[in-house]
């Protein structure tokens, strides 16, 4: 074969040879993978956190994680150069209208954080015999028939899915288990205790 072993490095453009040099032999390298950073808490490249609804938390997480993009992008400098040209009013505004919209998104994240709350609740059957029910795991995508077949196993009691006066699906768990770690995948913060004292005119269920 009247192929010349080249030494060069796939780097360089390809010496055009005529014909006989195959074109798709060796692919034009690829510019090395940008390393693109996205924003932890609105998921927007950092540039653009302003114009999401979580500035200030997006500065703190962009301050801990990429010190060189915070200089780049909330140095005293890199403000003075943007915003410099707004007037005093116009400034004012904007920080009003971010702080507005700040506070919407906080209320709803706080909505949503509500709506996805497990609660465990410790019913008074008789004076020493409890039974235990745990309200809203589905929202953190629990089988709830599996889960009260582990807590079954796990505490070796009666467990099983239930519908509560509302009608929605909860598991109960013959006695208190409260304090038995029940849930160490849903965070103490989603968790909430209640107790519920026996009335007086429950009779036997
Ligand atoms: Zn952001």
């Amino acid at each position: 074969m009247p192929h010349s072993s080249q030494a060069q490095p796939p780097s360089g453009a390809p010496s055009s040879k005529g014909e006989d040099t195959p074109v798709s032999a060796i692919p034009a390298p690829a510019p090395a993978p940008l390393n693109v950073v996205y924003c932890g808490v609105c998921t927007f490249p950092p540039e653009y956190c302003e114009f999401g609804s979580h500035m200030t938390r997006c500065k703190a997480w962009l301050g801990e994680n990429h010190s060189d993009l915070y200089v780049r992008y909330y140095s005293q400098d890199a403000l003075t150069s943007k915003v410099g040209t707004l007037s005093l009013e116009a400034q004012t505004k904007l920080e009003k209208d971010t702080a507005k919209k700040e506070a919407k998104a906080d209320a709803k994240a706080d909505a949503e954080a509500k709506k996805r709350q497990v609660t465990i609740k410790r019913i008074e059957r008789t004076k020493r015999k409890h039974v235990t029910s745990i309200h809203g795991l589905e929202a953190f995508g629990v089988d709830l028939k599996k889960a009260a077949k582990l807590f079954a196993q796990r505490f070796a009691t009666g467990s099983s899915v239930t519908k509560n006066a509302q009608g929605i699906e909860e598991v109960v768990v013959q006695g208190d288990v409260r304090g038995n770690g029940v849930l160490k995948d849903v965070p103490g913060s989603n968790v909430v205790l209640v107790e519920e004292k026996k009335k007086k005119t429950a009779g036997e269920e």
